[in-house]
């Protein structure tokens, strides 16, 4: 057996690294989003699905492009505010969810988007339609000690310039607290755990070739290039 590579997101501004641990995705958390995926924005609790840590792909360290995946001819992006947990916590209150934040970073849940509405019409689960090979494009992680807990703040994702999705943190159903609490009633959760907390409106195809550039004001930056199919 070869060496299992660790899987890890830098953190800005210092030479460490950040272990990952495993990855939580919220769905539907902005009401506009919501309803373009057909739901409706009524404030159900927030439901959550699992990619594996292994999705994490940070190839923009090394100049790499975004590989196109496999097995889709519809991949979309989704850009969300990742939240990066430094202590475990269980059944955990909202008013003190935050104190297990150790960071915040700005992610992509990409999407095999064929592959899940298929999923969902014969009522199989998203796994791979969501969890595949570097499906979880993640920038550097910014210290809550640098930036706080943004709780407002732009968030934007552009494909070769044109702007795609644009929202506010402030419009999330489920504050990055209340999320916290929810999910700690459903799994103890842990160091090294990732939250992506979802997407606003505006998703859409990524093609070969496309330059992807999302920031979120008062968080960070992350930007890629999309790859050549296989
Ligand atoms: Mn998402």
């Amino acid at each position: 057996m070869t060496t299992l590579p660790a899987i890890s997101l830098p953190v800005a501004g210092t030479g460490e690294r950040f272990p990952v641990g495993r990855i939580f995705c919220v769905g539907r958390n902005y009401a506009a989003h919501a309803a373009e995926m057909g739901g409706d924005s009524e404030r159900e609790a927030p439901f959550f699905f699992a990619k594996p840590a292994a999705s994490i792909w940070s190839g923009w360290e090394r100049d790499e492009d975004l590989p196109y995946p496999v097995a889709t001819s519809e991949l979309h992006h989704e850009v969300e505010l990742v939240v990066a947990l430094g202590s475990g916590a269980a059944g955990v209150a909202p008013g003190e969810a935050l104190d297990h934040v150790w960071g915040y970073g700005v992610g992509v849940d990409l999407t095999r988007r064929d592959m899940q509405r298929e999923a969902k019409e014969k009522r199989r689960p998203w796994a791979l339609a969501k969890g595949f090979d570097h499906s979880a494009p993640c920038s550097a992680l910014h210290l809550v000690s640098e930036i706080g807990h943004p709780s407002a703040g732009a968030l934007e994702l552009a494909v070769n310039g044109e702007t795609r999705q644009q929202g506010n943190l402030r419009d999330q159903i489920w504050s990055v607290a209340e999320t916290l609490a929810h999910l700690s009633s459903l799994i103890t959760l842990l160091p090294g755990d990732l939250i992506f907390t979802g997407t606003p409106a505006g998703v859409s195809e990524l093609r070969p070739g496309d330059a992807v550039s999302c920031r979120i004001d008062g968080v960070g930056a992350l930007e890629f290039r999309v790859g050549e199919r296989p």
